[in-house]
């Protein structure tokens, strides 16, 4: 199955979905890293996508579904998958749907519901690792050693698109499809909410538990 977990930037996307993927062993797939990866590579698609990054606004479908169909392709992505960023709109949310239809698979979503204010809060205290890509705060979830990731003992930075300029735009131009999004999957009821509030174990507990319901894992 395929686990979509939705949520505004800085809902804790990357932070669960890491969390859930060790404890259940479903791969985690967030498009937002594979972005990452293309531009540290200097590659076309890189270099395509980072324009639209840096303006906070959502890249072109042609580019985006292109690349998580090749990477849902891959032998780990056969059997369970969280994915993390995507679908983004209700085009790639179709997308997706078309790309299962004949297979056994099935998508469904859980959304991390947190309110705006907590959203701006968390974006400006996170920290990435460069090695590895797991999501710290510098107050709320902070490494073992300053600046250096507990799991791989890569550089943590901060996102360029973290900035407060781009993360308005980010709001502006993606809250209003992540809405669509939402209703596209509640239309055809697998859509459940979890309160994304709270301590990062709390929000945990719940999610596992959502995500057990709906079938990811016992
Ligand atoms: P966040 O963790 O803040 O939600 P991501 O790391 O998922 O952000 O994504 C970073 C940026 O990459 C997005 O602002 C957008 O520009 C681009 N991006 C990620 N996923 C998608 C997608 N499914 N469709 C289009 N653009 C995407
Ligand atoms: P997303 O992938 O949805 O953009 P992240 O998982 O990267 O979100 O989390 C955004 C920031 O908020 C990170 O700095 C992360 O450590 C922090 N964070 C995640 N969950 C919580 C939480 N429940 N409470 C406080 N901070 C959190
Ligand atoms: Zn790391």
């Amino acid at each position: 199955m395929i686990l979509i977990l939705l949520g505004a930037p800085g809902a804790g996307k990357g932070t669960q979905a890491e969390a859930l993927a060790t404890a259940t062993g479903a791969a985690h797939i967030a498009t937002g890293d594979l972005f990452r990866a293309e531009i540290a590579a200097g590659s076309a698609l890189g270099l395509e996508a980072k324009s639209f990054i840096d303006a906070g606004k959502l890249v072109p479908d042609a580019v985006t579904i292109g690349m998580i169909s090749s990477r849902l392709a891959e032998p780990d992505a056969r059997n369970r998958v969280i994915l993390d960023g995507f679908p983004r709109n209700v085009e790639q949310a179709e997308a997706l749907d078309a790309a299962l239809a004949h297979s056994a698979r099935t998508a469904t979503a859980i959304l991390l519901e947190v309110d705006r204010d907590a959203l701006v809060a968390r974006i400006s205290g996170r920290r990435i690792c460069s090695g590895c890509s797991r999501s710290y705060h510098l107050t709320k979830n902070p490494p073992k050693h300053e600046g250096t990731c507990d799991a791989c003992g890569g550089a943590l930075t901060m996102r360029s698109d973290d900035a407060p300029e781009t993360v308005a735009a980010r709001m502006t131009n993606q809250l209003a499809a992540l809405d669509d999004v939402i209703a596209f999957y509640r239309a055809s009821s697998r859509l459940q909410v979890v309160d994304g509030e709270g301590e990062i174990g709390e929000v945990g507990v719940r999610l596992a538990r959502a995500a057990a319901a709906v079938g990811l894992h016992e």
